[in-house]
């Protein structure tokens, strides 16, 4: 180990105490460079971790500025998420103005907000006013008002549009902060990991250095007493902290089985809002926004027919205009109401209409995801999982041949969609929440449920 290293940890354990140290410092590996020194992290998380926290503390360690080695941390795997190697973070000790610069950084640090969910897309109405302004003012006060914010309500009424939104505003508003936005589902996949890999303190610290944590679909946690154990405490020391904890559910909380009294309690001592299914106004304008974001704008007209044909679910409205707006390309005429009206009463096959490149389109949509990211070769878990299940619907409702979907997925191999087709199978048999994305994937397909 290089001597100067040697000499500076004993200080530095010291400045930052032995838990930080043991689970930070010690695991680094020290090279030494003609430069100064190289401290190579496991991944780029570790990185910003310690670049954020730790930097000023390691260049301290190391002696004054004037006669302190540059230190660099550097990944020395590439990281899951990253497709290309994360280059090093460099800093000289002398440039305390830029460190200081990277300490008040504010970005997303957990999970991943939807592009285009943002309040400027979303229609505002009786139906979710209540909701919409709470999510408003939860930007305005974070953490001080309205916390948490609870926000309940049927599949595909925009709970998650509207969460999205909050994590937006706050991420790129006046009022910046450090923001995390993610599934409970994935909550407890990263609690899973950090669990195997004896991580738990990374774990805790990365969602407790949040100023917003927003949980989406907390209904999930029912049943599931590991999790909810965990997330009780990352929302307690939130909460006391005065940071902004939002939630969404399917149901109130008080509806939620299988919940802790102490969450439900929790639950319940914030501000409850529904979302409920928007009136034929709001589901016109819905279908003229979606058109317009498309970039193939349609008469208020044709966005009448449309909403008169589906019912309640804005999934379901964005099913039908994806349809309309399919055929209309493709049969490259103008649309009435009427033909609209016979397009969605079936008259016309969805089937012709579904193409590999939509499946993957409405599966990355589904995740959040770029549908690049699905034809790439990484291999991060929730990539992984999301391709597997874009390849069974490949197979399913674009009647495919494994060749032709290996193909449209970055040119794999046509086994490896035959496995992916196999594990979906078999997992769905067992996975309730899995039938249930399906399902809903397939009716942004436009295709009938599957069992
Ligand atoms: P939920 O989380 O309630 O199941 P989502 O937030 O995923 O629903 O919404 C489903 C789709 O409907 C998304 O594409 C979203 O943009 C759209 N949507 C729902 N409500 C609105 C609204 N009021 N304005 C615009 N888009 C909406
Ligand atoms: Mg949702």
């Amino acid at each position: 180990m290089d001597a100067e290293w040697q000499a500076a940890l004993p200080r530095l354990r010291d400045a930052i105490g032995e838990r930080n140290f043991s689970v930070w410092i010690e695991p680094i590996r020290c090279v030494r460079e003609t430069r100064g020194l190289r401290l190579e992290v496991p991944n780029r998380f570790y990185q910003e971790w310690v670049t954020r926290n730790y930097l000023q503390s390691i260049c301290d360690a190391l002696g004054p500025p004037e006669s302190a080695p540059e230190v660099r941390i550097v990944v020395t795997e590439p990281a899951e998420e990253t497709p290309s190697p994360t280059p090093g973070t460099t800093v000289k000790p002398v440039k305390r103005e830029s460190t200081a610069a990277s300490l008040r950084k504010r970005t997303l640090q957990v999970g991943r907000l939807v592009p285009h969910y943002v309040f400027d897309n979303f229609v505002v109405g009786p139906s979710n006013q209540v909701a919409s302004q709470a999510a408003c003012q939860v930007v305005e006060t974070l953490g001080k008002r309205l916390n948490p914010l609870f926000l309940w309500g049927g599949v595909g009424l925009g709970k998650t549009h509207l969460v999205n939104a909050i994590g937006h505003s706050v991420l790129h508003g006046e009022r910046r902060g450090r923001v995390g936005c993610l599934s409970a589902e994935a909550f407890m996949n990263l609690l899973i990991g950090a669990l195997r890999q004896d991580q738990m303190n990374a774990f805790r610290d990365r969602f407790r250095e949040l100023d917003v944590l927003i949980l989406d679909d907390v209904q999930f946690l029912a049943g599931k007493e590991r999790t909810q154990e965990e997330f009780f405490h990352t929302f307690e020391a939130l909460y006391t902290a005065g940071r902004q904890i939002v939630l969404t559910s399917d149901k109130p909380p008080h509806a939620i089985n299988e919940l802790e009294h102490r969450l439900r309690s929790r639950f319940e001592g914030g501000m409850i809002a529904d979302v409920r299914p928007p009136t034929f106004e709001m589901r016109v304008e819905i279908a003229c926004r979606k058109a317009q974001l498309n970039g193939t704008p349609i008469s208020h007209e044709i966005a009448s027919a449309i909403a008169r044909c589906c019912g309640p679910s804005v999934r379901e409205l964005e099913g039908a205009l994806t349809r309309v707006l399919a055929i209309r390309s493709l049969e490259k005429r103008d649309l009435t109401d009427v033909s609209v009206e016979r397009i969605l009463s079936g008259a016309v096959p969805a089937r012709k209409l579904v193409s590999v490149e939509s499946v993957i389109e409405c599966v990355a949509a589904h995740y959040g995801l770029r549908a690049e990211d699905l034809r790439s070769h990484r291999r991060a878990r929730a990539l992984s999982q999301a391709r597997q299940i874009a390849m069974f619907l490949c197979r399913l409702v674009a009647h495919a041949s494994l060749a032709s979907i290996a193909e449209q997925f970055g040119g794999r191999d046509h086994t490896s969609v035959l496995y992916s087709v196999r594990v979906v199978e078999e997992r769905k048999r067992k996975d309730v929440s899995l039938q249930r994305t399906l399902d809903e994937l397939l009716s942004l397909l436009d295709a009938p449920p599957v069992h």
